[in-house]
């Protein structure tokens, strides 16, 4: 029996219901023999009236399977163009059928699933918020080639089908229906089919797609209409800024769509098919499928949480320090319904926090995404108080003062005994080692890094830091934590600057390197940029304050720490020049690298040319963004080797969503894998010999490549 139920009923409506082995339908080898047959029975059916397309899954259509497109090799472009040619022919010998085709989106259409209805001639959904409607192939470094690209464009314009596509937009039916991605909804389940039917039975007519009518006019033109000049020139130059040229993916969908607009749909289809398959053979779409997928699957699935240890929800957390962490710490509890203690060391300072809450909630209400009474619900859940009685019975705290031993210290020592019996104990410190930490609570098995990242609203990531006597039940707490305020976990072992920081601190070490050694500032930040990084590294030593490296410097000299990555001297003597000789503390302690204006501009500060600046210096661009890069790949790597990180995902997910780590290489270990484990090697070798010995090659690189193997 095949996988597509086919059923005709007395009207001659006959509603193919896919039902493929496995929880989702998905294309694969399954789905194209399942479709193959229904295409070939549905074309010699007689008293055909009508097709609807539906699901017996909860998700409508999965889309590609990317099992299989991870795999596919340069060298079988060919092959999987004929396999991606034969789907899609499939599909236009659907939409050819001389009766109206409906598909009957009861959940997720997704990529495969929405092209699959763009063949369709109507599409009603089920009105949910579990019912996501769009193309998000992009975002894994593929584009929508199964026609998405192509009939997307046609149906509603280039101009609208662009930033769905580039952006990988997933979208609610009411939201999609608005845009013309989908024609109807429908408010239950139940009456799903029968709307379906109900437009076959009043629409007979309505069997030609409209790119198969003749005289067919693309919403908005062609794209080389004289009305469309603007958008031909812009939309190139905006992708450039915003891709920096390393998202192929993009390029060649907005390429596509370009041509859509003005060729025919046979061939337009056919020019989307024969970049698809380059794409998909490339290695932007490994790195990306790997860890945006898998990598991000596994993290999340909760490969690195301990197994046998109960979820554990978090009831009332108690926040010390309501400042720029504390405060989006509340209000992303508060969000996901936790009730919070907001604590700082006066009343004022405490509802200041709370306050920036209230300022989030009222960009929701005026944004339409919540009511008043919800955001009201979220605001009450958050108390400030400057007592500390409050925080009775709080089953986790999580501090988020100065970032100072003594006083961590001893607001542990103050504040612990206010915790439920079986509460622990989180610090939001982003350097400090968690074991010394721990040294003063009176359980050290429940005290646990909770390491955010800022803005703590907008950023999707929490690093997790065990320390030496950190528990299971400890990670298990704050992993569910994480998960439950909807944040990505990645688990690390304690080590100063933990992953992120510690690797991070390489890429400003190495911009300050470059500084000293005479290089242009404004060069150093564009090739910063131009490897992919999200700004450059002096202008992010300033935004994340060279101040804040200068007493982190001292903290660590008090403790007897001394900076273990790299020598430090050249960031140190930097930051000396910068910070205690000049007062240029950063971006919020007046300027730093750069002058800030009041009008949002900014300039490089004029004294940087005096202290650093050799016009004869000469280094190639090739050698300055491999410097930025390799630093910060080769500290991840220690950090494997070293056993700070646990997993590749985590290193992978964690340099991008906590770094910003280009996301085009899918993160700092993937980027060696694709890079090739002995080139990588031997690139190391040239640095460290032309460079210093921070570009040395570590040795686990060496080993994994013997054993014939990559970083997975
Ligand atoms: P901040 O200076 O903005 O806020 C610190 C707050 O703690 C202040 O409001 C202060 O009044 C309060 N405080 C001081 N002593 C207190 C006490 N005894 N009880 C209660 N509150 C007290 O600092 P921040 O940027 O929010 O950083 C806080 C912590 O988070 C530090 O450990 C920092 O390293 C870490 N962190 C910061 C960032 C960042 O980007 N700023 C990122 C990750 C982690």
């Amino acid at each position: 029996m095949s996988v597509f139920k086919y059923e005709k009923d007395a009207d001659g409506i006959v509603v193919v219901t896919m039902d493929m082995t496995g929880p989702v339908n998905a294309m694969n080898a399954e789905y194209y023999q399942a479709m193959s047959e229904t295409v070939t029975k549905l074309e010699q059916e007689e008293g055909l009236k009508g097709v609807v397309f539906a699901s017996a899954k909860k998700v409508f259509f999965a889309g590609g399977d990317l099992n299989d497109l991870v795999k596919v090799d340069p060298d079988d472009v060919e092959a999987f163009f004929n396999g991606v040619e034969d789907t899609k022919a499939q599909l236009r010998r659907l939409e050819k059928l001389p009766v109206p085709v409906v598909a009957a989106i009861n959940g997720a259409a997704l990529g495969g699933g929405y092209e699959l209805s763009l063949a369709c001639n109507h599409r009603i959904a089920f009105n949910h918020k579990a019912v996501q409607i769009g193309l998000p192939e992009c975002s894994l470094g593929l584009f929508p080639g199964g026609g998405g690209v192509v009939r997307l464009t046609k149906l509603i314009g280039v101009e609208a089908a662009l930033p769905l596509i580039l952006e990988s937009k997933r979208l609610r039916p009411d939201a999609a229906l608005k845009l013309g991605m989908i024609d109807a909804t429908v408010d239950s389940l139940e009456e799903l089919l029968p709307a379906a039917k109900a437009y076959i039975n009043e629409n007979p007519e309505a069997a030609i797609q409209p790119w198969d009518q003749k005289g067919y006019r693309v919403p908005g033109g062609p794209i080389n209409s004289p009305k469309n000049a603007q958008l031909a020139v812009m939309a190139p130059t905006m992708l450039h800024q915003k891709s920096r040229g390393l998202m192929p993916q993009l390029t060649a969908a907005m390429d596509i769509a370009f041509q859509a607009s003005m060729l025919d749909l046979d061939t337009a289809l056919r020019i989307e098919g024969r970049n698809f398959a380059q794409i998909a053979a490339g290695p932007v779409a490994k790195n990306m499928i790997s860890t945006f997928f898998f990598g991000l699957n596994k993290i999340n699935g909760g490969a690195s949480r301990p197994k046998d240890i109960a979820p554990m929800k978090t009831r009332k957390v108690g926040i010390l320090g309501a400042g720029m962490m504390g405060q989006g710490i509340a209000y992303v509890s508060a969000m996901a319904g936790i009730e919070v203690v907001l604590k700082d060391i006066s009343q004022d300072a405490a509802e200041k926090g709370k306050a920036y809450s209230e300022v989030l909630l009222n960009k929701r209400i005026k944004r339409g995404k919540m009511t008043e009474d919800k955001a009201k619900q979220v605001l009450d859940l958050i108390l400030p108080t400057a007592s500390n009685e409050d925080l009775q019975g709080c089953d986790l705290i999580i501090e988020a003062v100065f970032e100072n031993i003594e006083l961590k210290h001893k607001i542990t020592k103050e504040l612990q005994g206010y915790l439920s019996d079986d509460g622990f104990w989180g610090s939001n410190t982003s350097t400090l080692p968690i074991t010394q930490l721990a040294e003063a609570s009176d359980k050290p098995g429940n005290f646990i890094g909770i390491h955010f990242f800022s803005p703590v609203d907008k950023m999707p990531l929490v690093e997790i830091i065990c320390g030496e006597q950190t528990s299971d039940e400890a990670l298990a707490k704050a992993f569910d934590y994480t998960q439950q305020i909807r944040k990505t976990p990645i688990v690390v072992n304690d080590s100063l600057g933990f992953f992120t920081s510690r690797t991070f601190g390489t890429y400003l070490d190495e911009g300050c390197q470059l500084l000293a050694e005479g290089i242009h500032p404004a060069r150093i930040d564009n090739l910063g940029k131009g490897i992919g990084m999200p700004v450059g590294p002096l202008q992010v030593f300033d935004e994340t304050s060279l101040e804040l490296s200068r007493k982190a410097q001292e903290t660590w000299a008090e403790m007897g720490v001394t900076d273990k990555w790299g020598d430090g001297t050249v960031l140190r003597q930097v930051v000396k020049d910068m910070v205690t000789d000049n007062g240029r503390g950063g971006r919020h302690h007046g300027g730093g690298f750069y002058e800030y204006h009041s009008d949002g501009s900014k300039n490089i500060w004029p004294g940087l040319f005096d202290l650093y600046y050799k016009a004869d210096v000469q280094i190639d661009d090739r050698d300055i963004q491999d410097r930025l890069m390799f630093r910060q790949v080769i500290e991840t790597v220690k950090c494997l080797e070293g056993n700070v990180l646990r997993s590749v995902a985590d290193g992978n997910i964690g340099s991008i969503f906590g770094i910003g780590a280009p996301a085009h290489t899918g993160g700092f270990l993937q980027f060696i894998n694709t890079y090739g484990l002995e080139a990588f090697e031997q690139r190391c070798a040239e640095l460290q010999t032309k460079f210093g010995d921070r570009f040395a090659c570590p040795d686990i690189v060496r080993q994994t490549s013997a054993a014939n193997k990559s970083f997975n």
